[in-house]
């Protein structure tokens, strides 16, 4: 699969992930979290820039299950765009753990197989060690919702 399908698989399959509501994009509300509130709040995760995905490569974490869904899809584009970055061994590693991956209705089908394209895609080129990642990613989302 070439990374403009990627990519639009990606952006239709998460254009209907629901917003969380501004009180719920965090879980904690310490200087770190607040402050990612603050940047994504009241923007779609296609309004948050390359570079600023870039920036808060290990952000991903903080957010609520709800938010994780609505906004790991900008992460996504960014690694799938530029597979040797931080960005993409960061959501390789948050795919593969399974931490806060319970949002409300759960994930899509279309949601989840657009996850398994994106590893598919990751996986021709990441090196050896995130390998084992892609692994265990790919087990995890084979699970169907
Ligand atoms: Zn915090």
């Amino acid at each position: 699969m070439e990374v403009d399908e990627v990519m639009q698989q990606i952006k239709s399959a998460f254009a209907d992930a629901p917003a969380p509501s501004e009180d719920s994009i965090i879980c904690h509300e310490c200087e770190e979290c607040l402050a990612l509130r603050d940047d994504v709040r009241g923007h779609t995760p296609d309004e948050l820039s390359d570079s600023w995905v870039e920036q808060s490569f290990d952000q991903l974490p903080f957010f609520s299950d709800d938010a994780k869904r609505y906004y790991i899809s900008a992460f996504l584009r960014v690694a799938a765009l530029k597979p040797d970055s931080l960005v993409s061994q960061y959501v390789l590693f948050s795919l593969s753990d399974g931490f806060r991956m319970q949002p409300s209705g759960g994930y899509s089908p279309q949601q989840r197989q657009a996850i398994r394209d994106f590893l598919g895609y990751i996986e021709t080129c990441v090196d050896e060690f995130d390998q084992e990642y892609v692994t265990k990613a790919k087990a995890l989302w084979q699970t169907v919702a």
